[in-house]
């Protein structure tokens, strides 16, 4: 499974039968089903920094030593950037190691891409924003598609939670994209200071204060002390800052950020 890229795994979920976003869909999961648990297992599945966030909060663990325990990292030979993906338990069956008896350990917290199941989502970055594309997996153990109401992907991912992490995972494919467009992948020192910057927080906010990195940027007060707050508001804000960040070292300019 190590050798499994992400770029891999967004060809597979570009290959599935797409869905509209007007079609509707029916599907429930819930612990009842006969096939509960089966898919929490065997998975290549990727973290953003956003979700990453989630449930380094959710844990209570320093961002270091989750991703020490929990996820094996690569880098994108397109773009340079560090990709992490959750590592499974090494024992029989390969089970994710958030699975219990009763279901997810760290449900409120999930990754987006097991809100978003049946569904995968593509993104890329169009004229105007970002274009998405929906996909949907079926698979043969799957007995969601046997009950639950009909929904459009939209109405779905509103049920799932999905909305603060597409606006947070929107941000960074966009940066993504850029650095990509650019041909230009992160060298090593980029590298190294992007997986500080978007999924060490603590280390970032450090970062901040060190090399007073407010007074070399045009940020309001507001802004500032969002980022600085520790709620789960104020990790979203530092992210949203950070990806700011990133772009401005990488380019020199950012669209939501300038330099004093
Ligand atoms: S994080 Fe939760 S929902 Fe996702 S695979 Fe693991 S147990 Fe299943
Ligand atoms: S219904 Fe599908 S999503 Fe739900 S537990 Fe079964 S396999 Fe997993």
């Amino acid at each position: 499974m190590d050798d499994i890229t992400l770029q891999d795994k967004q060809d597979f979920v570009e290959n599935l039968p797409e869905i509209t976003a007007e079609q509707q869909f029916c599907f429930d999961c819930n612990p009842q089903v006969p096939c509960f648990n089966r898919c929490c297992a065997e998975l290549t599945l990727p973290l953003t920094p956003y979700d990453v966030l989630r449930l380094v909060r959710h844990l209570s663990m320093n961002a270091t030593e989750f991703l020490n325990t929990y996820t094996d990292m690569q880098v994108s030979a397109e773009t340079g950037f560090p990709q992490f993906t959750l590592r499974m338990n090494q024992e029989p069956g390969e089970p994710c190691p958030f699975v219990s008896p009763v279901g997810c350990m760290v449900y409120e917290n999930r990754p987006s891409a097991c809100r978003a199941y049946p569904l995968g989502r593509g993104t890329k970055l169009g004229k105007d924003g970002v274009i998405e594309r929906f996909f949907m997996v079926r698979e043969e153990h799957c007995h969601g598609f046997d009950a639950g109401p009909a929904r459009t992907p939209q109405e779905w991912f509103n049920a799932e939670g999905l909305k603060q992490y597409n606006r947070a995972n929107d941000r960074y494919m966009r940066l993504m994209s850029l650095v990509q467009a650019s041909n230009k992948p992160l060298d090593q020192r980029l590298q190294n200071m992007s997986r500080l910057c978007l999924y060490h927080l603590d280390q970032f906010r450090q970062m901040i204060s060190k090399m007073h990195i407010f007074s070399h940027v045009d940020i309001t007060a507001e802004r500032q002390e969002a980022v600085l707050a520790t709620d789960l508001a104020g990790d979203t804000a530092c992210l949203d800052f950070a990806l700011d960040w990133m772009e401005l070292v990488i380019f020199g300019v950012a669209q939501d950020l300038k330099r004093t």
